[in-house]
């Protein structure tokens, strides 16, 4: 029996969400996405008008199908949550049922279950600032968006997710290591999102025997990094330092969550898995 995936954080072909939508679709998963409210028309609009038809190529040459795209943001959890200045929003005020606790309420509605949870979701308004430089407001939203996301996802979505089931997420060596340039409390929220791994990991392991990792990826050029400023660097450095001397492709990361979502990966839970091209073994550039 095929599994079933809801995969928050894909809004365009580029991401490591749509990477991991693909590998998954590939083994067989049927796909379910969480789309950024903001970012849902332009994503439907091209997706009918078949603009990612090439990017939905799979291997075998058919192309991934996404059985439903939901409207989402990650930030609220139920509906008293929305302020009235986001529920009055032009680019809030077409979609519904956009809240975490609703989302995972219309997929129980839509579907009933899910095997695996993916969140592939960051934000941080003060990115570009240096951490000592960052404001409360901007630190606590990189928290709330790119942190605390994905325990409100785990914790909606958990009863609706069958036993032996998977939830991953998308880190970066900078909760690790200082990456300048990685800043507003981008690099806190990371700590956070692996430290939450493991806690998380403990207690969906003790109540549903369902695996949570995470994966630590190396640079890629997408909509969100791309944001950030300082991505084309970051790649040209891996590729200059890192063991592996070649590009990464989305495509190895998205992999790596098929395989952690199989009972390939049965034993594996509250890891931090590498897909960086081995750069994080590095002590020195060279
Ligand atoms: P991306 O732009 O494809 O994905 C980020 C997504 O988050 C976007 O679709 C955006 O619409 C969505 N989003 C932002 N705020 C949201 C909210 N409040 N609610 C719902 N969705 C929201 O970029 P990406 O780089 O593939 O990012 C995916 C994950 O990978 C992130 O966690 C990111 O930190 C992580 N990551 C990226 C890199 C990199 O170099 N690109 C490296 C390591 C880790």
């Amino acid at each position: 029996k095929g599994k079933r995936a809801f995969i928050a954080g894909v809004a365009d072909d580029n991401g490591y969400g749509w990477a991991i939508a693909k590998s998954l679709a590939a083994a067989g998963a049927e796909i379910l996405v969480g789309t950024w409210v903001p970012a849902l028309n332009i994503f439907e609009s091209s997706l009918r008008r078949g603009k990612f038809d090439e990017s939905r190529k799979l291997q075998d040459g058919s192309l991934m199908e996404i059985a439903k795209v939901y409207p989402l943001d990650a930030v609220y959890d139920s509906p008293e949550d929305v302020p009235e200045d986001v529920k009055a929003n032009k680019r809030y005020a077409g979609a519904t049922n956009w809240t975490v606790q609703e989302v995972a309420e219309s997929v129980k509605k839509d579907f009933g279950t899910i095997d695996i949870l993916v969140h592939s979701l960051a934000n941080g308004p003060e990115v570009s600032k240096l951490l000592s430089e960052t404001s409360r407001k901007g630190y606590l939203a990189a928290l709330s968006a790119s942190s605390y996301s994905y325990i409100s996802l785990l914790k909606h979505f958990l009863p609706i997710m069958n036993p032996d089931g998977s939830a991953i997420s998308l880190t970066y060596i900078a909760s690790e290591r200082i990456i300048p340039g990685y800043g507003g409390g981008m690099s806190s929220a990371k700590a956070a999102l692996e430290s939450d791994t493991r806690v998380l990991a403990f207690e969906a392991g003790r109540k549903k025997r369902i695996r949570v990792n995470t994966i630590s990826a190396g640079p890629l050029g997408s909509r969100a990094a791309k944001a950030i400023g300082f991505i084309d660097m970051m790649i040209d450095y891996s590729f200059t330092n890192a063991p592996l001397q070649k590009e990464l492709h989305a495509e190895e990361v998205g992999n790596t969550a098929a395989f952690l979502s199989s009972p390939l990966a049965s034993a594996i839970t509250g890891a931090v898995i590498y897909v960086d091209n081995g750069l994080n073994a590095m002590g020195v550039g060279v």
